[in-house]
This record gives structure tokens, sequence and C-alpha cells, in this order.
């Protein structure tokens, strides 16, 4: 049986492997020169290749359940066992994610790659397909103006998060041409963007803090982590944790707030207490270098204007209680209006996609056409930040493949 993948990503490129261990004739379709070129990027290079708690509960979609079938099958330490009979070993980070021993992604699309070749999977780079039909029984692929027939093909192409590395819409069109919905992609693990022009004197100051989601009003999502202030609006780990709720919301045109607390170590009270206590410090400085005592330099007089404290007021000294609440009242509560996400041309990630009722969970086949597969991030499957999108990558590519495999 002669079987095309659309997509040398990580999702394809396992994919590859598992039908071509079960004798299938597998060619692999690239648009880019390169094999693998998004898992080149990954985790900054370093390739944060799955995570030690894989759960559904780390993954979104309008089908929850869809994944399970394949999360059992391929979890996380399979995953590892899989990479070191491909011959990688890895190694733990923080939060459970693992890597590469070398921290290097180059590594990881190697062992793939060559386990490709050892199984005679052909591969075709600079090779965008253009159009997929159905010829029949036959799926005709149209690339680099010749036209190629085979029994059954794989989706592999991907979401629409970072364009430069490959990606683009030809997954959705060509699910769209064969009878498929799609859900709505947009957005997710990405940087916002705040209305706050003072928010850009800020540039550059990272803080642990907590970022809470305000849509229409109504709290809904929090996260601790990195906060890092940007010249448009905010980056850091916590803003990419909440991003999937802000990007969905301005899809929608809702309003949405950030509330940010750069002290989430500290209760109110105990905050209060400290700034009291620390008047006694006060002497004859002024308000600005009072507060550098505990915050960023280019944060003291971002919070002194925030708390709108009266004019008078320039020595720590003069600070009676009232202000004293008001500097811990926005230390704990800085308020941005976020107009946008930074889209999906710094994305990580996809949410939405070929909508997954569509899909058999088992095989990863279309239940609209037979011998019609789509795995990866082109589905409307996406995971948190920390190793989980690549694992859907690899555990849908498991299964898809194994399932052509043994037609
Ligand atoms: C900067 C960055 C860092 C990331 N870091 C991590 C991380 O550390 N851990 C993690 O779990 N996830 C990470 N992700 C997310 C993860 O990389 C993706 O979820 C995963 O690569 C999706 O795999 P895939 O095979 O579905 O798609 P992709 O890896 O995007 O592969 C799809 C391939 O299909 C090709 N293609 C598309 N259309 C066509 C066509 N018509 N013809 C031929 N070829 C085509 C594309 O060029 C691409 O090579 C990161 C993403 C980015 C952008």
């Amino acid at each position: 049986m002669k079987l095309a993948i659309i997509g040398a990503g990580a999702s394809g490129l396992v994919a590859a492997i598992e039908a071509a261990k079960r004798g299938l004739h597998v060619s692999v379709f690239e648009k880019n020169t390169k094999l693998g070129r998004k898992i080149l990027a990954t985790g900054n290079g370093r390739c944060n290749i799955t995570n030690q708690t894989i759960s559904a509960e780390h993954y979104h979609s309008t089908q929850p359940r869809f994944i399970n079938a394949a999360l059992s099958r391929f979890g996380s330490a399979k995953c590892v066992n899989y990479f070191r009979e491909l011959g990688l070993e890895v190694r733990e980070g923080e939060k459970g994610r693992l890597y590469p021993m070398n921290h290097q992604s180059s590594t990881v699309v190697d062992m793939l790659v060559h386990a490709c070749r050892q199984l005679g999977v052909q591969f075709f780079t600079e090779s965008e397909v253009v159009l997929l039909e159905k010829n029949g029984e036959k799926f005709c692929l149209t690339v680099n103006n010749t036209t190629h027939l085979f029994e059954a093909c794989l989706v592999a192409t991907g979401g629409l998060a970072m364009p430069t590395l490959g990606s683009c819409e030809s997954g959705y069109v060509f699910a769209k041409k064969m009878g498929h919905t799609l859900i709505n992609p947009h957005p997710s693990l990405v940087q916002i963007v705040c209305e706050e022009k003072s928010i850009q004197a800020l540039s550059g100051v990272k803080v642990e803090g907590e970022i809470g989601v305000v849509i229409e009003g109504e709290k809904k999502k929090n996260a601790v982590g990195d906060l890092l202030f940007t010249q448009y609006g905010l980056s850091g780990s916590a803003v990419l944790d909440v991003s999937r709720e802000i990007s969905l919301a301005i899809s929608l045109k809702r309003s949405v707030y950030v509330v940010l607390d750069i002290m989430p170590q500290f209760s109110k009270e105990h905050l209060e207490n400290l700034l009291q206590k620390r008047l006694n410090f006060a002497q004859d400085k002024s308000l600005v270098l009072w507060l550098e005592g505990i915050i960023h330099k280019k944060l003291a007089p971002f919070i002194i204007q925030q708390a709108s404290l009266p004019k008078s007021i320039l020595a720590a000294s003069m600070l009676g209680m009232k202000e004293i609440k008001k500097l811990v009242y926005t230390l704990k509560h800085i308020s941005l209006h976020v107009n946008d996400t930074k889209g999906f041309g710094s994305a990580e990630v996809t949410a939405g996609g070929v909508d997954v009722r569509e899909i058999n969970p088992e095989s990863f086949e279309s239940k609209m056409v037979k011998n019609l597969y789509f795995s990866g991030e082109v589905l409307d499957v996406d995971g948190d930040c920390g190793g989980y999108n690549l694992h859907f990558a690899w555990a849908s590519g498991f299964v898809a493949g194994n399932a052509i495999g043994k037609r």
C-alpha cells in the first residue's frame, strides 16, 4: 500500500516510522527545505519533548474526551521509551518537562529522520502539496506541477502558528475540500498587546507574579509565573498560560482585562505591615527610592503613578496609612486592558482546527473519507505549555501510523 504523508513535522515523522515499520511504501512531502523545521525551534532550541504529567486535563478541544485513546496508548513513559529506542536519552527540567539529554532539538530531528531513512521512507523536500483530490479509490496529490497517486493519505500539516517555520492553512483547505468542518482557529501560547502606553516604560522588567484574566467583567483564569513587560504589552510563562482564554475572548470581540499581582508571595496585610515598618527607614528618601527597596527600579514610579497618591507627597516620610493601603492595592492589582494578542506570527500553537467529531479517535482516520487520516496540530486539539503539544503530535502520529500500517 502506498501512503502519502503531507508534512514532515513532529507528527508526520513519527507516523512515517510506524507505517513504514509495517511494510507500507511511505512518501513524505514537505514544503520547507529542511525536515522537522518547527521541531528545531521548540523549547528555545532544546525541544521540550514531553512532560512527566501527560493527562487529558492539559489539553483543550471542543471534544475533550477525543484524546484519551491516543494518550492511553502513547503516554509519557511510552514517549520516553520511544525516543530511547530511537537512540535518544531524555533529562528532566522544571515542572516535569522532559528534554533530550544533550538539550539539542536538532538531535531529535536527526534521530527521527535516521529511523525513517532506515525503514525506506522517501522524503520530498521543497515539495508543497497544493492540491489534494480523490480520484476513485485513490488520493491524487499535486506537487511541483506533477500529480502522484496513493491509496492512503495522512494530513500532518500542523496549524497556523509561526508561518516563518512553514505553518500555513493548507491542511484546513484539504480538510474542507474533503467535507470536514473547521473549528475556528485562534492563536494560543501567545504574548498579549495592552492598551496602556504607560507600561512601555517598564519594557524589559521581569517579575515572578500572578496574572488574572477578566472577561466581560468576570474573573476567568489565573496563572503564577514569569510576567515580562514589553513595548507592546506582556509576555512570560504566566501570560502564555492564560493566553488561550484571552485569544478566544478577543476572537469573539469580548472585553478583556488582566489584573497583575506583582507581589503574590505577600498577603495584603503582610505587605501593609512591611511597608509600615519600612517607614522607619524612610529618612529623607524620595518615594521612588524608598519603593525601590522592594521592587524593580522601573516599577517604582509606575506604581506610585497608578496608586494616584496626592501630588504633594514627594518623600516617603509623608506617607500615611491611607496612602500605604493605596500602594499595597496597586502592587497587587495592576489592571491592564488587553487589545489583542501578538497573533499567529508569534504564537507557539493553534487552538481550533479540524473538528475531531469527524475523526476516529482510535485510528485518526476521517469518518467522512476512507483511508484519509489527520494527525497533530491540524486537529482541534491544543495543549498547555510544557511539552504537551509535541506530545500530542507524536502520540497522534504514532496511533495514525500504526492504524494505517494495519490496514
Ligand atoms: C517557537 C515554538 C516553540 C515550541 N516549543 C514547543 C516545545 O518546546 N514543546 C512542545 O510540546 N511544543 C512546542 N511547540 C509546539 C509544537 O512545535 C507543535 O505543536 C508541533 O510541532 C506540531 O506538530 P505537527 O507535526 O502537527 O506540525 P508541524 O511540526 O508544524 O509540522 C507540519 C509540517 O507540515 C508542513 N506543511 C504544511 N503544509 C504543507 C503542504 N501543503 N505541503 C507540504 N508540507 C506542508 C510544514 O512546513 C511543517 O513542516 C512550539 C512551537 C513553536 C512555534
